[in-house]
């Protein structure tokens, strides 16, 4: 088993060595470009399309967009018809093509289109569809002439209708930096109380091969992340300059996307807007759609490249050297919720320690209220419901860059608005307990800041 390991790790660092010991020059060699689904998998579904559809238009523009803006690179497309990758029979043989091609022709990136849908935050309003004469026992009278009448009235007749979906706009999603350890931590808190999905299961590398998935990550901390943080910016920053909604780029640990897991290479998937927003959707099928969502991919592809050639003139041939840093991507993209609503800072909370554990609580009665978080003006947390369960996540603070805000977002009020979490705080061995009140009109922050050697407080 151990020995085994070894040759897996040995080869994988001759791979890496190969490819990343020498700077980069000229244009990116090999990009491979992934239309979600296909064919008997179609994904979300639209009043007017499938997710696999109108994934393929935007993919296949692209390739045409790319293929002008960067005539020396090789665009490999995972399909190019309404049907699944490489003809194979079944989801997740089709996920694992995907990410076999890309590795086999040793692609420098890697970037999978989708479509977002909300459907799991359906909400029902009632509405008047009519009306009907009903009767009823009234009395009448006083005393011993009191008596026993039967009236009628008229009342409405209500129908449940379903409100139209409000989650509109881009998310790019990658890989958390320490994905591996997140999903190990789950496994852990999962024994005994095995309620795991069987298809995500499968799909999911870290359950199908955990070796694999180890030397997978800790490749993909070291190489990978920083620049598939940059390209996924670069997406979002283009997506907000036509003017859709922005939501920034995800870090995502708690479920498994596959293709980004398996990819040896930066990986971004973009969601390029919601099926089941009315709005999105028309426009996502619509020529303009199409090609302004095509386009701005593209330009983040052609920015991220000559970011790569730029960096190699300067002489910086540290492959591990991040090409952009945390801080200069942090002072150029705000996603659009944090510009439009005001931002209100609720508590400034010094710790002596780099990890802040934050899990967020309905505080009274469960109504159904979402949230998003956002740390650093990255998306944490998306569009969740909160309720007697917590939602929990990990931000890491870093010393060069100390001080961060979190952004507590309200995406829908619930039925008793405001939209009030209780965040249970952890950190540096202390635990603290705030409420956080977010509207329409005001996000609540709460500013970490990281200073090694502090005295915690016992309470804020
Ligand atoms: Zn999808």
């Amino acid at each position: 088993m151990v020995k085994q390991f070894l040759v897996i790790l040995l080869g994988a660092a001759t791979f890496f060595c190969s490819s990343f010991t020498f700077a980069q020059t000229q244009d990116l060699k090999t990009i491979v470009i992934d239309p979600g689904h296909g064919g008997r998998d179609g994904g979300a579904q639209g009043s007017n399309t499938r997710e696999a559809w109108a994934a393929l238009e935007i993919s296949l523009k692209l390739r045409d967009v790319l293929k002008k803006a960067m005539p020396n690179t090789k665009i490999i497309m995972t399909r190019e018809t309404d049907e699944l990758p490489g003809g194979m029979p079944n989801k997740n043989a089709a996920l694992r093509y995907r990410a076999d091609l890309a590795n086999q022709n040793k692609a420098d990136l890697f970037i999978s289109i989708h479509l977002n849908a909300s459907a799991g935050n359906q909400r029902y309003g009632n509405r008047v569809i009519g009306s009907k004469e009903v009767e009823y026992t009234a009395y009448v009278g006083k005393g011993k002439k009191r008596k026993k009448v039967t009236k009628t009235k008229t009342v409405n007749i209500y129908e449940k209708y379903k409100l139209p979906q409000t989650a509109k706009g881009t998310q790019t999603y990658i890989l958390a930096r320490d994905w591996y350890q997140q999903k190990v931590k789950e496994a852990a808190n999962k024994v005994g109380n095995d309620v795991q999905n069987k298809d995500s299961a499968e799909q999911d590398l870290f359950v199908a091969d955990p070796v694999k998935a180890r030397i997978l990550a800790s490749q993909y901390a070291k190489y990978f992340f920083q620049k598939s943080l940059t390209l996924a910016t670069f997406c979002e920053e283009e997506f907000a300059a036509v003017g859709r909604y922005s939501w920034g780029v995800l870090q995502r640990n708690w479920e498994g996307i596959w293709v980004l897991q398996a990819t040896q290479m930066p990986s971004i998937l973009v969601e390029t807007g919601f099926i089941d927003h009315d709005e999105d959707e028309a426009y996502l099928i619509s020529k303009k759609g199409v090609e302004e969502t095509a386009q701005g991919i593209a330009n983040a592809v052609v920015r991220y490249n000559e970011l790569l050639k730029a960096n190699s003139l300067e002489g910086n041939s540290n492959a591990d050297k991040p090409i952009v840093d945390n801080k200069s991507l942090q002072s150029n993209y705000v996603p659009s919720i944090l510009k439009e609503r005001k931002n209100e800072i609720v508590k400034t909370i010094i710790t002596n320690s780099n990890e802040v554990k934050v899990s967020f609580y309905d505080n009274a009665e469960v109504d159904g209220d979402t949230i998003s978080v956002y740390y650093k003006n990255n998306a944490i947390i998306s569009y969740t419901g909160i309720n007697t369960r917590p939602v929990t996540t990990m931000l890491q603070l870093s010393a060069e860059s100390p001080t961060g805000d979190m952004v507590m977002v309200a995406e829908t009020l619930g039925l008793v608005p405001p939209n009030t979490a209780l965040v249970v705080i952890e950190t540096g061995g202390k635990q603290y307990k705030i409420n956080l009140t977010s509207t329409f009109e005001q996000n609540a922050v709460l500013r970490f800041i990281y200073q090694p050697g502090a005295v915690m407080p016992n309470t804020l």
